[in-house]
């Protein structure tokens, strides 16, 4: 089976080198194994993303030097996929409507949280409310303790290749429960989430290789108990490092300083961005 791997950018702002020390983990792992290298762009958050950011995205990446599958797949056009997966959990008797705000969440923890992989863990307000009830503005999720019981003790390992974590895993039911909680399959106005559109894409592109930065590396978790649930493959996945600052931090969308555009606009090749994030 050829090696698949993907770069998922949202264009939701110009990228960085972070970005490019992604794409080129992504893309040169697909070289080196003679496989290939798709480029999928995350745009389902209408509101942020932007055509000018999907335009810069292709040009950064063809300056770097990456040629990527085509055709180039967008979230933004893949709703029914998404839709099926999520109607699919929801007939299993899995999720629930929740009208929450993000304040209405925060009121109701009795104590700060520290965030996991989908935000602070959400005290089930609405986990009695009906499915019936659901209504286009309410958040879709996964009632985490129901899903598990339904799986079982089907396994829920992936395989881990990057240089922090590599081998087995597999998050205990009360990791799960107490970091993740019951995470969003589909935030108010958008009929899917993060979570919920990368499972069903990584599994319809027939990606093999994960590769992606290891602030992502609880979220495989949940992405893990997902494919379980809508029995869809795993994948392997390699978390890689990330790219930080002078500070130590890691680099963010608003970090223009770091824009690949900028380095470009001053003369930097290809090979220089290569040297500098340490490929
Ligand atoms: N769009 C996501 C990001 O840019 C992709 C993460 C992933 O690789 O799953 O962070």
């Amino acid at each position: 089976m050829a090696l698949v791997t993907r770069f998922a950018p949202s264009p939701t702002g110009p990228l960085h080198l972070g970005h490019a020390y992604a794409a080129l983990v992504a893309h040169d792992m697909a070289r080196a194994a003679d496989g290939r290298f798709l480029l999928r762009i995350e745009d389902i958050d209408r509101a942020r993303c932007r055509p000018e950011w999907e335009a810069a995205i292709f040009e950064d990446l063809g300056w770097l030097g990456l040629a990527w599958g085509l055709p180039v797949w967008h979230q933004s056009t893949r709703l029914p996929a998404y839709t099926s997966a999520l109607n699919r959990l929801i007939s299993l008797g899995l999720c629930y409507p929740c009208r929450c705000s993000r304040s209405d969440i925060r009121l109701a923890l009795s104590a700060p949280q520290q965030a996991g992989p989908d935000g602070p863990t959400y005290p089930g307000t609405c986990r009695a409310r009906p499915m019936l009830e659901a209504s286009a503005t309410d958040a879709i999720r996964l009632d985490l303790a129901r899903a598990l019981a339904f799986l079982g003790p089907r396994p829920r390992r992936f395989s881990e290749t990057g240089p922090a974590h590599a081998g087995l895993h597999a998050a205990s039911e009360e990791w799960l429960l107490t970091t993740c909680g019951d995470i969003v399959l589909s935030r108010r106005n958008m009929g899917t989430s993060y979570h919920l559109a990368v499972v069903v894409d990584d599994a319809a592109q027939r990606v093999s290789h994960v590769t992606r930065g290891e602030d992502l590396f609880e979220a495989t978790h949940i992405h893990r108990l997902l494919q379980a649930l809508l029995e869809l493959p795993t994948p392997v996945y390699h978390h890689h490092r990330l790219i930080r600052d002078d500070r130590g931090q890691r680099l963010a969308k608003r970090d223009d300083a770091r824009a690949l555009a900028r380095y470009r606009a001053e003369g930097a090749s290809p090979a220089d961005i290569r040297r500098l994030i340490g490929l």
